[in-house]
């Protein structure tokens, strides 16, 4: 059985209850979780609390050593990891081991930048008196991490709350604590003080809910559905926690008639397939230029037949299966809604068949065309391997309908001209835009979305910022 790590040690959860995590591909159980609760998250908290005095004024630089050293620790393993991380997620290997390794370049970024911070100095109108604006961490901070990149979505909370000086405590979701539980294991017994780091498993509406309501936590960084965010914002908002929220999104991808076709093709590809589709900033949406659709589709479509599915231990998949039953259901719904409305599936559009398949939750990448927008698959986010293509007769038309959705998080456009590119990148409606490339988060760039793709920035040094008050002093002299 994994243990949950609070204050130093690996714990069980105290009502001795556990719940057992399957493969996405097989049915099979990996390992069980304990199955903690309000008393857990009390106890991580009470740990962060002690911990925090010591770990604020432990030296920026010492802060960022200990990080380095559990970065270093943790790529020992890397290998094991990743195996775990695809038994619990479903992901392809190669998918799981990117992911660590971008966890580990973000934790890094951050144990680089802890002695990084700087505050200001401010001149003030009388000339006797100055202002100083100095950081200070805030104090216990709780993460709430998603099943997708159940990994890299920890990093990008632990390492900027550590690195500030902060104490934190982390909750997996439920389908996917097994690889986190043995990273924060990992990264305690390379070094952090105890307290400073703790992880507790558990449903989302016991465990969750004890995080958003507890006064003592301060800062709350989710990574989740829109309608959790929701949820979160009105409940932690109560308790005046500092938050970011990092929701869905519905990525549009914008093609035009001078784009490089081919890159444009693999961006496509991958954007839309890589985890199964289930990613936040997956293209959801792909616009084209009238003039290239029927040569890019052609193509398209003959890449996404050689897209292998099957479960992700094998070296040659590509897309694993979806992360779980429900997660299926809704693609399809949306895909058959869609279909309804005069859609026309061009490849996909059904489960694979065969003995390989039968156990897990497999379903064949897709692509849709003459999808109306009021389909589903439009209006809502589309976590699964499906791809609406739209005809578009030019960058007015292609970016009006890309802003037609309550979702900001991507998007991207491909041509050659820069004047074209800069009038796209300022007049979408998104958190990032990403101009003849795909849709990834960089460590080093700000991350995140507008309208209801959330609230804050998660990676980059602004991230940072999120886990600091600035706090004013005036100084008189004289
Ligand atoms: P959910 O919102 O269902 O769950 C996210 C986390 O919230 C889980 O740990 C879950 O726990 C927890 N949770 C559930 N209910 C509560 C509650 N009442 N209070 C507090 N916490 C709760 O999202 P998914 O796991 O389905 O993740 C997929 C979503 O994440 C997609 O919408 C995707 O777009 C978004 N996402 C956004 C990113 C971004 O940066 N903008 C990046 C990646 C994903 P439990 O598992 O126990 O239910």
């Amino acid at each position: 059985m994994a243990m949950m790590f609070i204050n130093g040690e690996s714990v069980a959860a105290k009502s001795g209850q556990t719940y057992e995590v399957r493969n996405p591909a097989t049915g099979e159980i990996v390992d069980t979780a304990p199955k903690g609760g309000a008393e857990e998250v009390q106890a991580a908290v009470a740990a962060a609390e002690a911990a925090f005095p010591g770990w604020r004024d432990t030296a920026p630089e010492a802060r960022g050593r200990l990080l380095f050293k559990g970065a270093e620790v943790v790529r020992q393993k890397i290998d094991e990891l990743a195996v775990l991380e695809t038994k619990e997620q479903g992901k392809p290997v190669a998918e799981s081991k990117r992911e660590i390794e971008h966890f580990l370049h973000g934790l890094e970024f951050y144990a680089g930048l802890a002695s990084k911070i700087r505050g200001a100095y401010v001149p003030l109108p009388d000339g006797k008196m100055y202002g100083m604006v100095i950081k200070q961490p805030i104090g216990v901070c709780a993460g709430i991490v998603p099943w997708n990149f159940p990994i890299t979505l920890m990093g990008t909370k632990i390492g900027p709350a550590l690195a500030a000086g902060n104490t934190m405590m982390v909750k997996p979701a439920s389908t996917t604590p097994l690889t986190a539980l043995r990273i924060v294991e990992l990264l305690n017994q390379a070094g952090l003080p105890k307290g400073v780091l703790s992880i507790v498993t558990g449903p989302g509406s016991v465990v969750g809910e004890e995080i958003l309501r507890n006064p003592r936590i301060r800062r709350v960084a989710f990574t989740g559905e829109t309608r959790t965010g929701k949820h979160v914002a009105e409940v932690a908002g109560r308790e005046m926690k500092r938050l970011t929220l990092e929701l869905g999104g519905s990525d549009p991808m914008i093609v035009c008639d001078d784009g490089d076709i081919d890159r444009a093709l693999t961006g496509a590809a991958v954007g839309r397939f890589y985890n199964c589709g289930q990613a936040c900033l997956a293209i959801k949406r792909l616009f084209l230029f009238e003039s290239i659709y029927d040569q890019f589709v052609e193509k398209l479509i003959g890449k996404v037949q050689r897209l292998k599915v099957g479960n992700g231990m094998n070296p040659d998949t590509r897309l694993g299966p979806l992360h779980t039953a429900a997660q299926r259901q809704e693609i399809e719904e949306q895909v058959a809604d869609a279909v309804k409305r005069g859609g026309k599936v061009l490849i996909g559009g059904k489960r694979p068949e065969g003995a390989d398949y039968e156990k897990g939750y497999f379903y064949l990448p897709t692509l849709l065309a003459d999808v109306p927008e009021d389909a589903r698959i439009v209006q809502e986010e589309s976590f699964g391997p499906a791809l609406p293509i739209f005809k578009v007769k030019d960058l007015d038309e292609a970016v009006a309908r890309a802003n037609k959705s309550i979702y900001g998080l991507g998007s991207s456009i491909w041509t050659r001209d820069l004047s074209r590119a800069r009038a796209a990148a300022e007049r979408l409606e998104a958190g990032n835009v990403w101009i003849n490339s795909l849709h990834i988060g960089y460590d080093e760039m700000p991350f995140g979305g507008v309208k209801y793709s959330g609230i804050g920035r998660e990676h980059g040094p602004e991230a940072l910022e999120y886990y600091l008050e600035p706090k004013g002093v005036v100084v008189a002299t004289g």
